[in-house]
């Protein structure tokens, strides 16, 4: 008999991994050891080699559910001998810090059918979980992942939850989250003098119930944060929670009790039902059915959108809420507008109350916040677009092989943080942090990150960062670089968008040239200029930027990004001879100001698309104020999907010539043809659409005089779901088109862009610290 160690490596810890392994083995009389280790799941056992081998296909055959194997493999080792299979769970973890982190996971269909069913013993348990589900990274402390290491240590579990976790043939055996009413975790509903009315979970529930159904707000403590709650039927009182929070127009998230629901008041496609109801359990952003304007006040809730963020319980204890309510409720994340999600309970108890009237807590810790993911399926191609990447997803590992071995920290961008570590051989990327503009999203986004480094022992040795000099996250990989007198290296923005959606579409590597349309709202040039309607080719390991949308004055800095009046003010000014036609949507002063400063315009440009979006919506007059980022874009969607629907992608005309003259891109041309349009009394609609099939028929332009079939979009405008099907339908025949698949379009991808772009492009630039920090400081956005 020898001994042989597997090695698995992956997402293979909080999933259930260690009690299959040991069923395996028992069938197989094999003996030896199973244990969770930093590095991954390991095996050490006796067997003769042929029975190792089959032992080693089995345990690779049987991975559960929700587990992910990247690699495994078998060793013959030292000789040791084991008296019987066991799982062991020591202290002694020296193996390389490099497991994958498992997300979070909604409650599985068994532990609901247990949740409502009288007889089991976790009936109505407003945290049931199993080996299957349950809160996962927002518990943990410490890899890998053990009860002890987790948010759940403080629960000691009761006897008949012991035997539970002590039974092979039990689906709780050695579930780390075990626990259920007699020693588990305890909700407890508070009123605004801190009284707690009540600790008793049926209690609580009913009060939930019965202050929804009086239209009060009520703050839910969930999974990575807490959750602001109403009635969605009910005005008033989402009008309320608008004002309390700052947020006259974002769309907020709806929670439903159940598909059924849903399906009732939402159209719901196969690939959206799939997406509600899978493990990561996002909110899906789905047209309301005509009908359901009666009884949900969606116009409250989405503002002049044609869609609504929908989401199903995604734990017991929003199961048992929703349920008990029967209908949709209004369930968005706990911050005042553009802070983050608050999590933590001594904070909610000192700042929730200004927004809700009761607050519903429990007394398991939330170590890693999280916001709800979002999600949407384009109309007619059917692409799955990721809005924002958190809860259930985050944190993503991509299958990206890396050049270099050392270990390497990318920053991100700004307004949508997140960041990527690079450690043995490992990436790994962040949550969505919020925005790097905000004292509180900074805290979190720090305090995350330096989890993150204790919980991997991470020396970064490379740090890298976006080049704007005003970058929350460029401010602090500096200090970071001097902590762990480690190398900086700056990334240019949108050439860290297009390495990213490179390296998730395995581009790297092709030899063929690749187009990377890069598209948003702001970014640092390399020429000192913002960015963000920009061209590159990639072709052996170079980027180069081939094209740009022709440069306008930027005035007013951030302003200029909230007031979609002033990016008509500068496109119209620059390429047309109609300024005066949008004079009426200002005040005299604020003429004379705007006109005053083009002026004595400083030589700052910008080449947005993002902004072009923002102005044809105020030329359009369906945006003139924005009160939430994107809210201009979006507008300007909902008017061409509206001509989508009645005519299809039929259209008469591009703004753009079919040719280029001169490889530039004529912005004159396109402003001048919607003014026309607008002057000759067209309807928005079709103006709105004609943008939208001008911009296709622009990359087609592009890609055909640089003679490239492979194309690849990044940015934040390509989270416009009616663009991404307009590029699938008029080019998709003719070109290879390249989106993102895990990560978001939007900054969200930034980070890994930046490690990419650091592990293909700059491995072998030897830069200094401080002579890449030599970039005129610009005012943002
Ligand atoms: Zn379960
Ligand atoms: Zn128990």
């Amino acid at each position: 008999m020898e001994t042989y160690q597997i090695h698995i490596d992956g997402i293979v810890q909080g999933v259930g991994f260690r009690p299959v392994v040991f069923l395996v083995a028992a069938e197989l009389g094999i003996k030896g050891i199973v244990k969770n280790d930093c590095d991954g799941l390991n095996i050490l056992f006796n067997a003769s080699q042929s029975v190792a081998e089959d032992f080693f296909i089995k345990v690779k055959s049987v991975a559960p559910l929700h587990s992910k194997i990247l690699s495994a493999s078998i060793n013959k080792i030292a000789d040791q001998a084991y008296p019987d299979f066991s799982i062991v769970v020591d202290e002694n973890y020296n193996s390389e810090k490099k497991v994958l982190m498992t997300p979070d996971v909604a409650i599985c269909p068994e532990c609901k059918i247990e949740l409502h069913d009288s007889k089991s013993r976790r009936y109505r348990y407003p945290f049931i979980t199993c080996t299957n589900c349950g809160p996962r990274y927002s518990i943990v402390k410490n890899i890998p992942f053990e009860r002890q290491q987790t948010a759940m240590q403080p629960f000691i579990m009761c006897e008949t939850c012991n035997d539970e976790y002590q039974n092979v043939n039990d689906r709780r055996f050695f579930s780390q989250t075990n626990s259920c009413s007699d020693c588990g975790v305890q909700l407890s509903f508070i009123q605004k003098d801190l009284k707690v009315l009540s600790d008793n979970s049926e209690e609580v529930l009913l009060l939930i119930r019965k202050y929804l159904v009086n239209g009060k707000i009520i703050a839910v403590k969930g999974i990575g944060g807490y959750l602001l709650m109403c009635d969605a039927s009910n005005s008033g009182a989402i009008q309320q929670l608008r004002i309390k929070k700052h947020r006259p127009k974002k769309p907020l998230a709806l929670l439903f009790p159940d598909l059924a629901v849903v399906i009732k008041n939402c159209e719901v496609n196969y690939q959206e039902k799939k997406l509600l109801q899978c493990a990561e359990a996002p909110i899906v952003l789905l047209k309301p059915r005509k009908f359901a304007y009666e009884k949900i006040a969606i116009n409250d809730i989405s503002p002049g959108l044609n869609r609504v963020g929908v989401m199903l319980p995604c734990t017991p204890l929003l199961d048992l809420i929703a349920n008990d309510f029967g209908g949709p409720i209004v369930a968005t994340s706990a911050n005042i507008s553009g802070s983050p999600i608050i999590y933590e309970d001594k904070v909610a108890v000192d700042q929730l109350f200004e927004f809700a009237d009761f607050i519903v807590s429990y007394n398991r810790e939330i170590v890693i916040p999280l916001d709800d993911s979002v999600v949407q399926v384009s109309k007619y191609e059917n692409h799955q677009l990721v809005l924002r990447r958190s809860r259930g997803y985050a944190p993503s590992h991509l299958p990206y092989k890396l050049k270099n071995n050392t270990c390497f920290l990318a920053t991100g961008a700004f307004l949508k943080s997140s960041f990527t570590l690079a450690i043995n051989g490992k990436v790994f990327i962040s949550q969505f942090l919020g925005s790097g503009e905000c004292y509180e999203s900074q805290l979190m986004y720090k305090q995350t990150l330096r989890h993150w480094l204790k919980m991997y022992n991470a020396q970064p040795q490379v740090i890298i960062a976006d080049k704007h000099p005003q970058y929350f996250s460029n401010n602090y990989a500096l200090e970071l670089a001097e902590e762990f007198a480690a190398k900086l290296q700056l990334v240019q923005h949108h050439e860290a968008h297009f390495a990213a959606v490179l390296a998730e579409n395995d581009l790297l590597a092709t030899d063929e040239h690749v187009l990377g349309v890069i598209w948003d709202g702001t970014g640092l040039g390399d020429d000192g200029n913002i960015w963000g309607g920009e061209f590159f080719t990639w072709h052996e390991e170079k980027i180069c930027r081939v094209n740009h949308f022709d440069y306008f004055p930027v005035i007013a800095g951030d302003k200029m990004a909230r007031d979609p009046r002033i990016s008509a003010f500068c496109l119209l000014n620059a390429f047309s001879e109609n300024a005066d036609l949008i004079k009426n949507k200002f005040t005299e002063t604020e003429w004379i100001n705007y006109c005053s400063l083009l002026e004595n315009h400083q030589g700052l440009f910008s080449s947005s698309v993002g902004r072009l979006f923002d102005a044809v919506a105020c030329l359009l007059n369906v945006c003139s104020l924005q009160t939430y980022e994107g809210e201009a874009a979006m507008a300007l969607q909902v008017l061409a999907e509206n001509y989508v629907e009645n005519n299809g992608f039929l259209i008469d005309a591009s703004y753009f010539e079919m040719f280029l003259p001169d490889n530039k891109i004529p912005v004159e041309i396109l402003i001048q043809g919607i003014l026309k349009d607008i002057i000759t009394g067209k309807q928005k609609d079709y103006i709105a659409a004609k943008f939208h099939y001008s911009l296709v028929g622009l990359v087609a332009s592009v890609a055909r005089r640089f003679n490239i079939s492979n194309i690849c979009f990044s940015g934040g405008v390509f989270q416009n779901a009616l663009l991404v099907d307009w590029l699938e339908h008029e080019l998709g025949m003719y070109y290879k088109l390249y989106f993102h698949k895990v990560l978001s379009a939007n900054d969200e991808n930034i980070s890994f862009g930046q490690m990419v772009y650091y592990d293909n492009v700059l491995k072998s630039v030897n830069t200094d610290i401080f002579t890449n920090i030599t970039m005129a400081i610009h005012s943002d956005n």
